[in-house]
């Protein structure tokens, strides 16, 4: 039988998917390519889990999740925004992108448009595509460290736009936006009645500064879209939430009863243990992270081919630009050259276009040898320009 719609079929293939087919099919391949903590989830959670489902939390929970991960979630929330969160506020989803996505079918109709960033997780186009709504890119350029041009922005505001998206700290550039900047795209959704969906899943990953919570300023508009996949190297457990006004939380969880009924109810017990625990975990990933980063930044900025070093998250866009090389040719490219798999920029958006995205979800020693191949190949295809002037992604200026 032949697959009967039209809008499944066009959905983009991932670039990532490509190139990790390829690689599956070769030896010793270095993979750069992983979107997901390297670390296995923290014992203590796994036991609270296995213990919760001994006691019997094997059953459906709530649409919106049990009380006690609701609560928990409301309490960690309450501190970061500074006012008190109730867990009527909270909406408890299969994963972030599960909050995403109900999000957007609760918001926007057929024919709206959400604005999302370029480059950005390529999930945004395809939940808003299957919500039969337009995504509208907007671009975060290199040369400014990946920040957001809010005139650029607004002047793609329509009268059918709905939502902005934010990711704060970005995949794939790393960027981390500062408070003016937070401040400035919570106005421009304020001014032109828009919801402001911040997308937070790497709020833990900081390697500079604080995180600057976008509810912070607007807790009408805003809303937080987060989870424990990457701050607690969760992510097959799939528990991430949407905080929200309790009525859009009651409008999602009917859309849940339609798409999971509700999330998995042995991962909720675990999410609850992560954030009541110990927090020592996410303390120490984190600081795995940023060594990485930190030999990422020695080996490609003084070649030129990091133009904004990533101050969170776990990736790195790697510029080879000068090369003239497409990015879905360079990530093939670099697999047969190099036995390196990186993810193709262009998957993220135009923006990324001849750039590769590295992953610092990568044993020290793998990733250090992983960019010296990169850099050879950057050489060999003349993708090296010494003199660019580095800027940082996303820090105050
Ligand atoms: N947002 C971004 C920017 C991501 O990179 C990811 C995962 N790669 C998610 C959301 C989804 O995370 P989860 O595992 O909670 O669904």
């Amino acid at each position: 039988m032949k697959p009967r719609s039209a809008l499944a079929q066009a959905l983009p293939r991932s670039g990532i998917r490509e190139v990790m087919d390829l690689a599956r099919q070769m030896d010793d391949v270095i993979v750069l390519v992983v979107g997901e903590p390297s670390f296995n989830t923290p014992p203590h959670i796994i036991d609270a889990a296995a213990q919760a489902a001994h006691a019997g939390t094997t059953k459906y929970t709530p649409n919106a999740g049990l009380p006690g991960l609701r609560s928990a979630v409301a309490e960690r929330y309450s501190h970061k925004f500074g006012r008190e969160v109730t867990p009527g506020e909270v909406l408890v989803t299969a994963g972030a992108v599960n909050a995403l996505a109900a999000i957007v079918a609760a918001i926007a109709e057929e024919g709206d448009e959400i604005l999302i960033p370029d480059p950005g997780w390529p999930n945004y186009v395809a939940m808003i595509e299957l919500a039969r709504v337009m995504p509208v890119r907007y671009r975060l350029e290199p040369e400014t460290g990946y920040r957001p041009d809010l005139a650029a922005m607004e002047a793609q505001i329509s009268p059918r736009t709905k939502a902005i998206i934010i990711n704060n700290p970005s995949n794939p550039t790393g960027g981390v936006f500062d408070e003016a900047t937070v401040k400035g795209l919570v106005e421009l959704a304020r001014k032109h009645d828009l919801w402001l969906i911040s997308d937070e899943v790497y709020e833990d990953l900081i390697f500079a500064g604080e995180h600057v919570p976008a509810a912070r300023f607007d807790s009408e508009r805003v809303i937080t879209i987060s989870g424990v996949s990457k701050s607690y190297a969760m992510t097959g457990w799939r528990i991430g939430w949407a905080i929200t006004n309790p009525e859009l939380v009651a409008l999602c969880g009917k859309i849940q009863e339609a798409l999971v009924s509700c999330p998995p109810a042995p991962s909720q017990a675990a999410a609850e243990a992560a954030l009541r625990g110990s927090q020592d975990m996410v303390e120490e990933m984190r600081a795995a992270y940023q060594r990485r980063r930190d030999l990422v930044r020695d080996i490609f900025l003084p070649l030129g081919m990091l133009p904004a070093v990533p101050e969170g998250a776990f990736y790195a866009l790697i510029d080879l630009r000068s090369a003239n090389i497409p990015s879905r040719d360079l990530s093939r490219m670099l697999l047969e050259e190099e036995h390196v798999a990186a993810a193709p920029g262009s998957t993220f958006g135009d923006v990324a276009e001849g750039m590769l995205r590295i992953s610092l979800a990568t044993a020290d020693d793998d990733l250090r040898q992983g960019c010296q191949r990169v850099v050879r190949f950057a050489r060999r295809h003349g993708a090296l320009v010494p003199e660019v002037e580095p800027a940082t992604a996303g820090a105050t200026a």
